[in-house]
Parts: C-alpha cells; structure tokens; sequence
C-alpha cells in the first residue's frame, strides 16, 4: 500500500470578481493515481490546482483528501508538494542543502535528514553533485533537484504545474519518464497540469479535458482518444475529421446501435456505430468524429461498406507515414497514410478511402 492520499474535487466553482475561472468542477484521483489535466492557455488549469493547495479559496463546492474536507486547513498545513514552472532553487544552497530544505522546516533529525537527502540524490541520478550550486548544474539537473525537493518529505499527494515547460524537447521526455518512475514507485498521488497532449498520453492513468474552466471528459487516455464525448474533445484531441450524418436511421443488434445516413463525403450511405446506450433515436442529423488513422486507402476494386472517393490535395512526408489532405465530395479530410501505398498511388486520379463503423464516434451536436 503506497503513501499516495485519495483527492476527491467536488462541485468546485471559483470566481474572480464577476468571472468565472472554475465552472463546478468536481474529479477524483485516487490513492497513487497519477491524472493529467489538460486544456488551453487560459483554461482553469492553475486556478484549480490553486483550490486544492489551498492558495484560493473556492467560491463553491468541496475537495477532500483521504475523505476529509480541507476548507479549514491552511495550505502549509495540507502537506501537498508542488512543483511549478518556475521552480526557483535557493541559488546560494547547494543540491544537498536545497533537497534538505522541507525536511529542515519539519524539524526532522540531522541523521534522519542525511540519509533521506543521499537517497532522493541517488533516486534522481545527480550522485556526485550533491555539493554543487544551481548555478553549476545544466537546466535538466536544476529541474531534478526541484522535483526531489518537492517530494524528498513523501507528500502523499503532489501537484505539478506545466514544471517542464521550460525544458527542451529530449530533456522533458526524459524528465516525464522520471517523474512518472518515481512517483510511481513512492505510491504518491499526482495531479499534473500540461497542455501538452503527448505529455498527458505518455503520463497519465487518467486524463482530465478542461475548457473554459469546465471539464469536458475524465477517462483513461484510451477513453478520451477513442470516445471522445463531445465535438471539444475531439478536436482538441488533434486533427480529427468532424463529419456530418444527415437523415439518421437507427437499429439495434445485442446492445449496438447501428446509425445510417448521408454524408457531404460521398453519395452512398454511411453506417456508423455506437452502444446502445449512447444512441439518441430522435436525432437525424448528427456528427461523427473520424481519426485520420482511421481512413483506410482502398487497394482493390471491391466494393466496401463506408467507402467514398476523394483527391488528395496536399500532403507531408513525416518519415513513418505520410499526412495528406484528400477532397471527399464538399470536406476536405485530414488523412495518414502508409508511405509504400502513399508512394504507388496516382496522384492525378481520385483514390478510394474506406473506413469501418466502429471506427467512428458519434458525437451529435
Ligand atoms: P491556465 O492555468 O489554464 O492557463 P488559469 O487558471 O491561470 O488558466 O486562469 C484561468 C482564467 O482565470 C484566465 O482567464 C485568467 O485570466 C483568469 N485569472 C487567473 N487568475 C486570476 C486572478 N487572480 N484574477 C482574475 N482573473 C484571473
Ligand atoms: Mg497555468
């Protein structure tokens, strides 16, 4: 059983004056979870981690910790770590000194904060420069001193702001692997704020889509990627195709909706799917959202379900695949493509597209 606290978010709202920076936000982590927040400059990320370490109060709702309301507890007394974007070492303590700090401040022994000191030192691999000043180590090494001064005192639960923004693209792919090893291995509770897709991808056991200060989706990376809930989401989610179903007729087969209508891609019908669960009968025209990874170039001359043709009007060579733009009818799709079937194609005619019903998400308006 690791150290990591449940942290539960619960109907939050928070104003600035007159604007609304949180919209009734409630999440939950649970212990030794690692959740990514992810959303636009501007959308509420801070502000709510904020609310949680206690440096704003909420204007509505509640967080518990371990199933305890915090509203009366001042931050310093919440023992949350935190690491931000501008992390600021004290620049006239060395790597050991700085590491030491927060266990100084809780009075812990001299002995207990050596030995804690060299292992957080060994943990983030800067054995040898414990003795050295911020000023004599590499941004990267900075950046590992602040992550071992954030978590050397074992917050149970530990929140990060957008730490490697500052980092280049290597160093941060490096430091994100650490960050989740040692988090992971310390069994602490994670909140990370990014806007950053990979990041949270690569991160996270769960993802939070945040927009406008409201939470658009809480799932599993799986989950936001491949059901994306709403049109945001999608999007957000990269370029997707938004693709609309016109005059919609349902049916249902063991707890699967299948929906078919027209669509500006193409003349024949297109069947779409979806649970049961999710379908809304009573709309007829709806949208659907199509990953590029998800049009398939037709090969043969079959005939296919889903099928439509199109012009490839651009398109970027990116090594394992190309990523093209392929008129299909009035829309012009966003579409990856394999570089062997990319390379024997004849770009003066249309080609064939195809994708599966599953492969869709039905989003309506
Ligand atoms: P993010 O971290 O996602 O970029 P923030 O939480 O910092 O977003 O800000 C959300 C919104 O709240 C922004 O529109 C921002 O301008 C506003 N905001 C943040 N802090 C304050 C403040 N102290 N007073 C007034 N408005 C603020
Ligand atoms: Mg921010």
């Amino acid at each position: 059983m690791g150290i990591g606290q449940e942290l539960s978010v619960v109907n939050v709202s928070k104003y600035y004056g007159s604007f609304l920076a949180l919209d009734n936000v409630s999440l939950r982590c649970e212990s030794g979870q690692f959740v990514s927040i992810l959303g636009s400059s501007g959308s509420g990320k801070t502000t709510l981690l904020k609310v949680i370490a206690g440096f704003e109060r909420c204007s509505d709702g509640k967080i518990f910790i371990n199933g305890k309301d915090v509203a009366s507890v001042p931050c310093n007394k919440r023992n949350i770590g935190m690491l931000f974007q501008n992390y600021a070492l004290f620049p006239h303590l060395t790597v050991a000194q700085n590491i030491a700090y927060p266990l100084k401040i809780r009075n812990l022994s001299k002995r207990e904060i050596g030995e804690r000191v060299e292992r957080m030192v060994s943990l983030i691999k800067l054995d040898g420069l414990a003795d050295r000043l911020p000023s004599q180590l590499s941004g990267g090494q900075q950046q590992r001193v602040a992550l071992g001064r954030a978590i050397v005192y074992n917050p149970p639960l530990l929140l990060l702001d957008e730490p490697l923004g500052a980092l280049d693209k290597n160093l941060r792919h490096e430091m994100q692997f650490e960050i989740r090893r040692l988090t992971t291995k310390l069994g602490i509770t994670t909140l990370s704020v990014t806007h950053d897709q990979e990041e949270a991808f690569s991160m996270s056991d769960r993802i939070c889509i945040v927009s406008g200060g409201k939470i658009q989706q809480f799932g599993t990376p799986e989950e936001i990627y491949e059901h994306p809930q709403n049109r945001f989401t999608a999007q957000f989610m990269g370029t997707t195709n938004i693709i609309p179903l016109n005059g919609a007729v349902y049916a249902y087969k063991n707890g699967v909706c299948y929906i078919t209508g027209r669509s500006p891609i193409g003349n024949a019908p297109f069947t779409l799917e979806c649970a049961q669960s999710e379908a809304r009968k009573d709309e007829r025209d709806l949208v659907f959202a199509l990953r590029p990874e998800s049009v398939h170039l037709v090969l043969d001359d079959e005939s296919h379900e889903n099928c439509f043709e199109a012009k490839i009007t651009e398109s970027v060579y990116l090594g394992q695949f190309v990523r093209a733009r392929a008129l299909a009818g009035s829309l012009e799709l966003n579409v990856t493509l394999d570089v062997n079937d990319y390379r024997a194609l004849d770009l003066t005619k249309n080609v064939r597209f195809r994708f599966a019903p599953r492969e869709t998400a039905v989003l309506y308006n």
